[in-house]
């Protein structure tokens, strides 16, 4: 049995109506360990994997259903119908994770959300990547739910957890972790050691990454998993029009795994995006900046968020949404990681938005 993390609440495989020590059996040959794990397939993928053994869609999605269910009961999630009481107690549970700089943070509400996906899109040296670097640094101070302020010591303890750093680019340096560390009086390397680096070298592997996503969560203790970039890879590797249709259903399906993984395991997932610029109505060459994977993309993510370059400072701006309204922030980059933009001598450059 692979380990369970203590961290999340112990439900047993056993406790799911109408399973069978076969079903639990063959289950754990496709290595789906716990009942998290189970709830996050899909019925589809579940029942073809299982072809063997005649699990049929039908039945595939009765046992995920009941997983649910179980999760259900045990309050880790809520029902499809549900009192906004219900509703309210399981948005409580939220956790924010904060980046250090004032003001980036309240313009995040106080920080990375669990139970959503917040997408950083923008162009190169934007400040992508930097964010993420900052948010290894400071994960750990969590900013609590307001309501939850009179939590005891010990579960907000239990709240911190590790990192897993998802790297598609290569551009995960541990030494700027470290030094954002130094510079902000903190020890490395515990730090250092909180973060779980994986790197991916093709779009099947990252696919294949965030298809198990659910058990490295488990294995590591995950509280927030980064994804830097999620689109660069396909975009190099499905680049003719003809692909266009399989990269979009493909990145579709990582979207929705990682929406069902930040739910159940009450996670923060931060993806990097790319910006593709277009050109505008009647002025040739005069292009503006969209985030890149279309549609998919813009739904697929809870919060987005473009960044751009403002003279010496970076802007960014919280995409209108039915979650967030419309606001915009400044910060820079320094060896602090991000900071707030006011604590620089604003240069002349710097005074427009
Ligand atoms: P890409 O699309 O290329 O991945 P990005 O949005 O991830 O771009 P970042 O790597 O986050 O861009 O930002 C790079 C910028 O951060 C650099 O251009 C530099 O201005 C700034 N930067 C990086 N490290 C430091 C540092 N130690 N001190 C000050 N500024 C830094
Ligand atoms: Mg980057």
């Amino acid at each position: 049995m692979a380990h369970v993390s203590s961290r999340l609440k112990e439900i047993a495989m056993e406790d799911i109506p109408n399973i069978t020590s076969d079903i639990i059996e063959e289950l754990n040959k496709l290595n789906i360990n716990s009942v998290y794990q189970l709830a996050v397939q899909s019925p589809f993928e579940l029942a073809l994997e299982f072809e063997d053994t005649s699990l049929n869609v039908e039945s595939a999605s009765t046992l995920i259903a009941n997983a649910r269910k179980i999760l259900i009961e045990n309050k880790v999630l809520t029902n499809e119908f549900s009192t906004a009481d219900e509703v309210l107690e399981k948005r409580n549970k939220i956790s924010r994770y904060a980046t250090g700089s004032e003001n980036f943070d309240s313009f995040l509400n106080g920080g990375f959300e669990t139970q959503a996906i917040t997408e950083l899109a923008g162009e190169f040296g934007s400040g992508k990547s930097q964010i993420c670097h900052t948010l290894c640094v400071a994960a750990n101070q969590l900013i609590e739910n307001s309501r939850h302020d009179d939590a005891k010591e010990i579960d907000r303890h239990s709240k911190r957890g590790n990192i897993i750093f998802i790297d598609t680019e290569n551009t995960f340096r541990a030494n700027r972790v470290h030094q954002i560390a130094e510079q902000r009086g903190l020890d490395p390397l515990p730090i250092l050691e909180k973060i779980f680096h994986c790197k991916v070298y093709n779009s099947e592997h990252l696919e294949s990454v965030i298809n198990d996503l659910d058990k490295s969560v488990e294995q590591y203790n995950a509280k927030i998993v980064m994804i830097d970039s999620i689109i660069s890879l396909h975009r190099a590797e499905f680049s003719g029009q003809g692909t266009l249709a399989e990269r979009q259903q493909r990145l579709g399906k990582m979207l929705n795994k990682l929406r069902r993984y930040a739910d159940i395991y009450n996670i923060a997932v931060v993806i990097t995006n790319q910006v593709v610029s277009y050109a505008y109505g009647s002025h040739p060459g005069f292009d503006y900046m969209k985030a890149a994977g279309g549609n998919i993309m813009a739904h697929g993510s809870t919060y987005r968020i473009f960044l751009r370059k403002s003279g010496k400072n970076r802007v960014a701006t919280m995409d209108d949404s039915s979650y967030q309204p419309y606001q915009r922030v400044k910060f820079s980059i320094s060896e602090n990681g991000i900071q707030d933009a006011n604590s620089y001598k604003i240069e002349e450059s710097d005074s427009h938005w």
